[in-house]
């Protein structure tokens, strides 16, 4: 059963925030693990106005009313996030949420700033763009058909974003590499 499916039995098909019934999907409640817990189903609509504080509705969110009573964790955590964005202290202030849930709640903040990777080498040293790193094994580059050798200096590191991993230019080819291969130099 898809998160999707499990969503829509628990809501009944429903938008989880305005019980609109059109246009659902997924929406995961930051920092979430994707899954049926920590997502809702929300519908276009919602979503729109929760990724774009600008487009915000007032009127809209007059659901809120109605569903911040709802069971589920991760709808309270919408429901007060957007609470709070509308300053409806009076609502918040009756709006009682578990501590795990409050904290989840409160974790929105560090989420608008791109997720911040950190890179380590085979030495656990933090690696971070520009930094000039040692390849520490001959590694077989795929599709580009050279070896990147041991020892082989890789200066001016980019970072991709994705744990693990670095970008840089060997043998004139920028290439990925996977930072445990590497150590800082
Ligand atoms: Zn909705």
């Amino acid at each position: 059963m898809s998160v999707k499916d499990e969503l829509i039995a628990r809501s009944n098909g429903v938008c989880e925030l305005c019980s609109a019934t059109e246009e659902l999907s997924v929406y995961e409640v930051s920092p979430s693990d994707g899954s049926a817990a920590q997502s809702i189903l929300a519908c276009s609509t919602c979503i729109e106005q929760i990724e774009d504080p600008k487009k915000m509705d007032s009127r809209h969110w007059k659901c809120l009313n109605d569903s911040m009573w709802n069971q589920e964790p991760a709808v309270q955590v919408m429901a007060y996030r957007m609470l709070k964005r509308l300053g409806e202290q009076d609502l918040l202030s009756m709006l009682y949420l578990e501590p795990e849930v409050q904290v989840w709640a409160d974790a929105e903040a560090n989420d608008d700033e791109e997720q911040a990777v950190t890179v380590r080498d085979s030495n656990g040293t933090t690696l971070e763009a520009g930094d000039s790193v040692t390849i520490i094994k001959d590694l077989e580059v795929k599709g580009a058909g050279f070896t990147a050798k041991r020892g082989t200096v890789v200066k001016n590191i980019a970072l991709n974003g994705i744990e693990g991993q670095i970008e840089g230019r060997v043998n004139g080819t920028r290439i990925v590499l996977l930072s445990k291969f590497l150590k800082k130099a």
